[in-house]
């Protein structure tokens, strides 16, 4: 049987494709093609229903495919392969209950366990500090762990295709992180820590519920690619603001800041004086007015990178006060002009 191939990075044994359901076949095959020799290891597109127990002699195993078979469980057999560096397990039956519980102590660099059953990332793959590249896209998560900033070394992470609705700030602080992929979920906003990440070079959107973008995005020279299509962020929503009037303490405190009147903790309350030094400046350079909670949420289109028009949401003192010019290559762009883009222009938002 023509099933081991010398390949680039070590024997190569394919047992792919080969209608297995049974584990013995490959118990057996393992000792006849020397285990020890092997890899890698190609099992998928069989009848798989557990992880055979005879893997554990493939102990200079560096890669394992078992994607397509009915897998609902890795047995701890797998924690033998010591060398195993690449885990794929593509749609199979995988849950949260599939996984070694010491899963999180072996060396993995690659894990793809997309188009499975998980409804949580499991804890044990937020272990894996040498992970370089993760994909759960396909599954059932809801969300995202804030314990994903352990994952150090990562610089893929594919999370497309769940029902997730909010993005983690901690996601913002992985060093390497290159390619986010988030697109059809849920998610509603953008944290704007996101502006931090340096290495990103391409991030997926599509197909969200995103409104608006947080102009620190902008902050992301080296993203090369952004892809926004299938979200609301058209001009129907930019004419839906509201506008909460207010309170007196608010209009009281833009009084005492904008024009200048003297406190200090001596003949102020402290919560009133931490209240004023809470306070924003507009962002509109023509306008010297400060707000504290209540603000008009307004939305601007700017170009970025000269490749995308993208809403981004300012926030200014009052409905009155117009958004201030930014690094738009528009030499008209007060808020009016906004709501007017040609057609063609959108398209880049939306499509891009
Ligand atoms: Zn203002």
């Amino acid at each position: 049987m023509d099933v081991l191939e010398n390949m680039e990075g070590g024997n190569v044994l394919n047992l792919s494709r080969m209608d297995l359901d049974s584990t013995a076949a490959l118990e057996e095959m393992g000792e006849e093609m020397a285990a020890e020799e092997t890899r890698q290891l190609l099992l998928s597109h069989n009848r798989l229903s557990v992880l055979p127990v005879g893997v554990a002699h493939f102990s200079n195993l560096l890669f394992l495919d078992v994607s397509s078979n009915r897998l609902a469980f890795l047995c701890d057999q797998i924690l033998a392969l010591t060398k195993l560096r690449t885990l794929i397990a593509k749609n199979n039956r995988l849950d949260e209950s599939s996984v070694p519980k010491d899963l999180g102590k072996m060396c993995l660099e690659v894990v793809n366990f997309s188009g499975n059953r998980f409804e949580e990332v499991p804890p044990q793959l937020l272990e894996l500090r040498r992970l370089r590249s993760l994909s759960l896209g396909g599954n059932r998560l809801k969300a995202i762990p804030p314990e994903i900033e352990n994952l150090f070394s990562l610089e893929l992470l594919y999370l497309g295709g769940n029902a997730i609705t909010s993005i983690p700030p901690e996601l913002a602080s992985l060093p390497y992180l290159s390619y986010l992929v988030l697109c059809d979920n849920r998610i509603q906003g953008i944290p704007p820590q996101l502006a931090q990440m340096n290495s990103l070079r391409s991030l997926s959107l599509h197909n969200n519920l995103l409104m608006y973008l947080p102009r620190e995005i902008l902050n992301l020279v080296h993203l090369e690619e952004l892809s926004l299509r299938g979200n609301p962020l058209v001009v129907r929503f930019v004419r839906d603001l509201t506008y909460d009037p207010p309170s007196l303490l608010e209009l009281t405190g833009r009084i005492v800041k904008s024009r200048n009147f003297h406190y200090t903790p001596q003949n102020l309350p402290e919560n009133l004086v931490r209240y004023l030094d809470s306070a924003s400046k507009c962002p509109n350079p023509k306008c010297a007015g400060v707000y504290f909670d209540s603000c008009v949420r307004h939305i601007k289109f700017v170009d970025f990178c000269g490749k995308y028009r993208l809403p981004l949401m300012h926030y200014l003192c009052s409905p009155e006060c117009f958004s201030p010019c930014s690094s738009s290559s528009q030499s008209d762009c007060d808020s009016e002009d906004e709501f007017n883009i040609p057609q063609h222009r959108m398209q880049k938002v939306l499509l891009g």
